[in-house]
């Protein structure tokens, strides 16, 4: 369990829902806002809004403003990472873009500018999410053209290199599909390294690899060093003089021009730190990317994970493995937030509540925990996005990654709500609730509340759902097999979507009336028997964990109201629709599935647990799927989006920031060919 950082992709939830405007904070231009800046290919370009920037004093601005040029200043890493001729290519197009002479607005010239929104949107040329390489829809001979055409002296030539050698050099980089023909390949039958284009070993098998990494650590044992720090995270392996070695990534080692000005920006936001711990934290840090030293990593992570009296947080570091096969080295990343009061105070006040909730729920009393502890989370405000994370972004970040830290010193679990909320705002308009809602009505309710219905799931779920039910003596939690992840969800959602339609919520101040709950049962319920199906393929059945879950619920639910018409499943002018019918019943039906499953995971009953996921949670009807998929293909949804970062302007009087303003740009090519100026630092090839 290395990796827990959680990315979910446009489709998923963003067909949802949307917020009451009047609940959010900073208003102020929300109503012009726009969310959707643009489209092409399968992706969408958004932008996401910061409230409460405005009114901050100077120095979190000023801490915000440093820590933000820090998470842009290392943007050339992970390029270089991703394939080690991702810079050349980058910068070739980027000159292309800015000094093509020819007509730029021929067809041509408008798919060449989609590949590199592409590449710009992906870090390089191969598919950020799938990471196989694509291809630009132009011909090798017209983009020699465009590079003939845009002569200035600005392309990144090697010494004594001519343009026509560039252009035969990067050609079959670009179009040959088999040079590079994915990021990470995870196909067993190959060797893991020399199969992936990505950029973390150089000249070197798999097998040496690993070699290399097993004695350092018993190197490591033997010396009586520390055996649980994160060997190779933070490096390239190459070969020298036919020997095995380490690049490490660090102030004088590879990517140095980077990191130094990433430290430039640390060091600045040092001086405006917001108490001890925060400060302690950045000098760890600092020295962490001067020495490199795995082990300043550790006491860094246990600093960071302490300080959770800040309001101003960050991640900046060498962090998720997903980019190596073999799960060890390290993308660059940042992230710079804050913590949003109001939202915050909402999982909180779930987390104090999670005693009345465990003691009120329609479980067997056997099963129920005597003392039952919340799980505290943080709701944060994202106010810039760097490195691996931009322009694509997690919705939820759970860190630090190394286990050992985490067993001793907890984790920070962060929930990142203003680009939860544009990825909602974004897919109003799209016509997916439209085309799939039973009617009117529910199109309104969710609408309304779908947003605040959606969040208040989510901290129902995490904070109290997961946390609650006790297991009888002799059982041990893993008695569920492979059925244990769709019944542990299930578990967690219908705990959820028990307590969502309680007075409880209202009197606590959590919604304003049922009428939310109502939004969420709607959605639930729709998205579990048939919408969630738009991202199954024909023919298969439901494998994801969540996906089954929510069948789950949805279709034994359904099965099991039927004589009293709980559910209604019609059809008009050829389409199938799902309504329900009785709001009480539904949540009595929750209540008993609800018990019924905890039962089954508190006495370990894995006849029961089986039958249950396999009568309902695994099948798919092959009609209503065919249906759904072909309505969907209809409405043209982009399935994945990333993010124009907003822009961070200091104010200054002679020498000394006045104020920071914050504007929010909305052309992603000129965001690009901006960074592309200010932050390249790294040579063309590493
Ligand atoms: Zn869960």
């Amino acid at each position: 369990m290395k990796n827990l950082k959680f990315i979910i992709m446009a489709v998923a939830m963003i067909a949802l829902a949307a917020c009451d405007t009047e609940e959010k904070e900073g208003k102020k231009g929300e109503a012009d806002f726009k969310y959707l800046s643009e489209r092409f290919a399968d992706l969408n370009i958004l932008r996401y809004r910061v409230p409460g920037f405005d009114t901050m004093p100077l120095n979190r601005k000023k801490l915000i403003y440093y820590l933000s040029q820090a998470a842009l200043a290392g943007r050339d890493i992970i390029y270089d990472q991703n394939y080690k001729h991702n810079l050349l290519i980058r910068r070739t197009l980027e000159t292309i873009v800015d000094k093509y002479s020819g007509d730029q607005n021929s067809e041509d010239f408008q798919k060449f500018m989609v590949y590199v929104k592409r590449v710009w949107f992906s870090n390089g040329i191969h598919h950020h999410y799938s990471s196989d390489k694509f291809l630009p829809e132009i011909s090798p001979e017209y983009f020699a053209e465009l590079i003939k055409n845009s002569q200035d002296g600005s392309f990144p030539l090697k010494e004594g290199q001519t343009v026509e050698q560039l252009i035969t050099e990067i050609t079959p980089v670009i179009f040959d599909p088999t040079i590079a023909p994915k990021r990470v390949s995870l196909d067993a039958d190959k060797d893991l390294i020399t199969s992936s284009a990505i950029n973390f070993y150089d000249g070197v098998s798999q097998q040496e690899v690993e070699d290399f990494y097993k004695q350092q650590r018993m190197m490591a044992r033997k010396n009586n060093r520390d055996t649980l720090i994160s060997f190779g995270l933070n490096s390239k392996v190459v070969k020298e003089n036919g020997k095995v070695v380490e690049q490490i990534y660090s102030i004088n080692g590879l990517y140095k021009q980077a990191i130094e000005k990433i430290v430039y920006w640390l060091e600045l936001a040092m001086t405006v730190a917001e108490n001890d711990l925060q400060k302690e934290g950045l000098a760890k840090l600092i020295d962490y990317y001067k020495t490199g030293d795995l082990k300043t990593w550790d006491d860094y992570n246990i600093l960071w994970v302490k300080d959770l009296g800040s309001r101003i947080d960050y991640v900046n570091g060498f962090i998720e493995v997903y980019g190596d096969p073999m799960g060890n080295k390290a993308t660059w990343e940042a992230v710079v937030n804050y913590k949003d009061m109001v939202a915050t105070q909402r999982a909180e006040m779930i987390g104090a509540n999670a005693q009345w909730f465990e003691d009120n729920s329609p479980v067997d009393a056997r099963f129920k925990r005597k003392e039952v502890k919340g799980v505290s989370a943080k709701v944060i405000t994202v106010a810039q996005l760097g490195g691996d994370c931009h322009p694509t972004t997690p919705i939820g970040i759970n860190l630090p990654n190394a286990n050992w830290i985490r067993a001793e010193y907890g984790s920070k679990s962060v929930t990142m709500e203003n680009i939860m909320y544009a990825y909602d705002q974004a897919s109003q308009g799209n016509g997916f609730i439209e085309e799939f809602a039973a009617s009117q009505e529910e199109i309104d309710l969710q609408k309304k509340y779908g947003f605040l219905a959606g969040n208040l799931h989510t901290d129902l779920h995490e904070c109290v759902g997961h946390a609650s039910g006790q297991l009888l003596p002799g059982i041990t939690g893993d008695e569920m097999k492979n059925y244990h992840s769709a019944l542990e969800e299930s578990r967690a959602d219908l705990f959820a979507l028990y307590y969502m339609m309680d007075p409880k919520m209202v009197e606590l101040g959590l919604m304003p009336s049922l009428d939310v709950a109502k939004a969420e049962y709607n959605h639930y319920f729709r998205n579990g028997y048939m919408t969630q199906l738009t991202r199954v393929e024909l023919g298969k059945n439901i494998e994801q964990a969540h996906m089954r879950n929510r069948q789950l619920i949805a279709r034994w639910c359904y099965e099991n109201g039927k004589n009293d018409d709980v559910i209604e499943v019609f059809r008009k002018e050829g389409k199938t629709y799902i309504k329900i019918n009785d709001y009480d019943k539904l949540r009595a039906l929750v209540g008993k599935l609800l018990a019924e499953v905890q039962r089954i995971k508190s006495e370990g009953d894995f006849a029961a647990g089986k039958a249950l996921v396999e009568s309902y949670a695994v099948k798919v009807d092959p009609v209503l799927h065919k249906e759904i998929k072909e309505r969907y293909a209809k409405l043209n949804i982009c399935p994945y989006s990333g993010f124009i970062n907003p822009v961070l302007t200091p104010v200054m009087k002679g020498d000394e920031i006045q104020d920071i303003e914050i504007s929010y740009p909305d052309d992603f090519t000129l965001q690009m060919l901006d960074y592309a100026k200010k932050y390249s630092f790294l040579p063309t090839g590493n």
